[in-house]
């Protein structure tokens, strides 16, 4: 075992405990709401997921309540986070969840839209069991502070350590600007730093496409109408039209294109 690495750990989250950030998913244990925040985070930052989530949770706080809800009120909802086919399998999980509960721990991704991360984080977030739920920020830093792996975690402390490294992916261990001689909270003894390699041990990102003039773009354009519920024609952009419907994203109705589930 890695003496230093568990100190690492050990450093980390008595560092969260201290100055871990209060965000509303936080606060609470429960499955539905961890899906729902986790599946909000995907692709969306914290800030702009935070309104969305309390707001969410108002409306439909629990699987059952967003079950029952149509999938053009839950789309028009989701509008302004981007990627709404994650609003499509988050309600079709609601609706597996209210009528058969939750799938074993060991199947989770049984689910719709729930793969091996959200999984992860459900068992360590909800359930707070010693998964290590591993996103592109935590991968980074595995990467540049636990480049023999991570050391394990505690007893009892998976939750605070998972949301730990959350916090300091996004914040001090960014992928540009990592900060590590401002005040990171585990710079003492990491690896990447002190061999003054950062750069070279980081992870490749993704690369996104271009937004501008993207299918994503114009797809986001109709949905933006459909929510704030303004007639679209479908020869206003065809192609797009086509690619909402074909993903149950919005239906047609003659020559209009119209919310999921109102055709
Ligand atoms: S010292 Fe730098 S590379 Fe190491 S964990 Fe902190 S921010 Fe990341």
């Amino acid at each position: 075992m890695d003496a230093a690495a568990e100190r690492a750990v050990t450093d980390l989250i008595q560092w969260f405990g201290t100055a871990g950030e209060d965000l509303p998913w936080r606060r609470t244990r429960d499955r539905y709401a961890v899906l729902v925040a986790e599946t909000q985070l995907q692709a969306t930052p914290v800030r702009r997921v935070v309104p969305y989530y309390v707001s969410w949770m108002e409306r439909w706080p629990t699987a059952a309540a967003l079950a029952r809800a149509s999938v053009g009120d839950v789309l028009a909802a989701w509008h302004g986070l981007g990627y709404p086919l994650r609003a499509r399998r988050l309600h079709e999980a609601s609706r597996v969840v209210a009528e058969r509960g939750w799938p074993a721990d060991d199947r989770m991704t049984d689910l719709p839209g729930v793969g091996a991360y959200t999984a992860a984080a459900l068992r360590c977030f909800a359930d707070e069991a010693d998964v290590l739920p591993v996103d592109t920020n935590v991968r980074r830093v595995m990467a540049r502070r636990f480049p023999g792996g991570w050391p394990g975690t505690p007893p009892g402390r998976a939750w605070a350590a998972g949301q730990a490294l959350m916090d300091l992916g996004r914040l001090w261990c960014t992928n540009r600007a990592p900060r590590c001689d401002g005040g990171c909270p585990v710079r003492a003894g990491c690896p990447a730093a002190d061999a003054g390699n950062v750069a070279d041990v980081t992870p490749p990102l993704r690369r996104q496409g271009r937004y501008e003039g993207s299918m994503r773009q114009r797809r986001g354009t109709l949905m933006g109408a459909l929510a704030r519920g303004e007639r679209v024609r479908l020869d206003d952009d065809p192609d797009a039209s086509a690619s909402l419907v074909h993903d149950g994203l919005a239906a047609r109705d003659g020559r209009w294109l119209v919310r999921a589930g109102h055709a």
